[in-house]
């Protein structure tokens, strides 16, 4: 009802609103996690909608883990019975691209995280292997695998100015694929600190290239297509939940969803508040339908 409408949502409304959806789409960090902590009542929820017969989806950009461990991580947190089919992460979605849109031949050099390269792997995908430059090698001189055709960049914390270059040079070839498994800026850590996401990242590589990545990950409407095609899933009767308006509700809205922000991660209501205040088209986009304070308000809402 509340369209854009940032309206704060609970009790009863609440209850009218999920009866009205059959599918939930959760982000992750900050929604049903913070870092290795579940936010409080999580699990229950989790477990009270799929009882009451609603489809959940967790739909990360954290392209670090592979699917396997994603369930790893669900049951180490107190989540059960969370399979592979219901998770859906950026680098997930980055192999099944290429796998299914592009139908890739030839090899990728993923800049990124084990998840990333296991997840090219799984779909059957050649991956260019690391390997350790010796001490005289440099971009001048180093060998490139003359196989590439894509290059795919995410988080990477052992990320060097070797693999930028190498990067860069492949993406000399205009026929070569350019892909980012998400945009996002940075992630909070514990005590206040950040940590640079894939965005940054990808920024330093489009500068070098002067090109510009597809991304992969949310906002962009590719990992709802992903889910989709798996699952038969109408946008009209399904919620995404997020807590990050620039990434988690534009792709809700990219994809026709109804969204939701939750207070337990990185954007208030007052950065709400501004984009639905500023009266500019363009922020519209960033504005939820509802706002909770936690999913844990969804309990008493199911039981209402
Ligand atoms: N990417 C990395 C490397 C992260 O650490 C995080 C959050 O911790 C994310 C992405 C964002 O994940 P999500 O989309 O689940 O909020
Ligand atoms: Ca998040």
């Amino acid at each position: 009802t509340a369209s854009g409408g940032c309206q704060k949502i609970r009790g009863t409304q609440l209850h009218e609103l999920l009866e009205s959806k059959h599918n939930v789409l959760f982000d992750c960090d900050g929604v049903i996690w913070n870092g290795e902590t579940a936010v409080a009542g999580a699990p229950e929820v989790v477990r009270a909608l799929k009882q009451h017969g609603k489809r959940v989806f967790f739909v990360t950009n954290n392209c670090t883990r592979p699917r396997q461990s994603y369930v790893q991580k669900f049951a180490r947190l107190g989540f059960a019975d969370i399979g592979e089919q219901e998770i859906f992460s950026s680098a997930y979605c980055s192999a099944a691209y290429l796998r299914d849109v592009v139908t890739f031949s030839g090899k990728v050099f993923a800049i990124g995280c084990p998840g990333v390269h296991e997840e090219l792997r799984d779909a059957g995908i050649a991956v260019v292997e690391e390997e350790d430059d010796g001490p005289d090698v440099n971009i001048s001189n180093c060998a490139l695998d003359p196989d590439v055709r894509a290059v795919l960049v995410g988080y990477d914390e052992q990320f060097s100015f070797m693999k930028l270059a190498k990067a860069c040079c492949y993406l000399r070839d205009s026929e070569c694929l350019f892909l980012a498994t998400d945009p996002d800026p940075w992630h909070p850590l514990r005590g206040g600190r950040i940590t640079p996401g894939s965005g940054s990242l990808t920024a330093a590589l489009e500068t070098a290239s002067s090109r510009k990545a597809t991304v992969i990950g949310k906002p962009s409407r590719f990992m709802f297509e992903c889910i989709a095609s798996q699952f038969d899933l109408e946008p009209e009767s399904s919620l995404m939940v997020g807590d990050r308006l620039e990434t988690d509700i534009v792709f809700g809205i990219n994809c026709g969803l109804s969204t939701m922000l939750t207070l337990t991660g990185v954007s208030t209501f007052e950065q709400a508040q501004v984009y639905k205040d500023s009266g500019e088209p363009e922020k519209k986009d960033f504005v939820p339908d509802y706002v909770v304070e936690s999913i844990a308000d969804f309990l008493e809402a199911l039981e209402a």
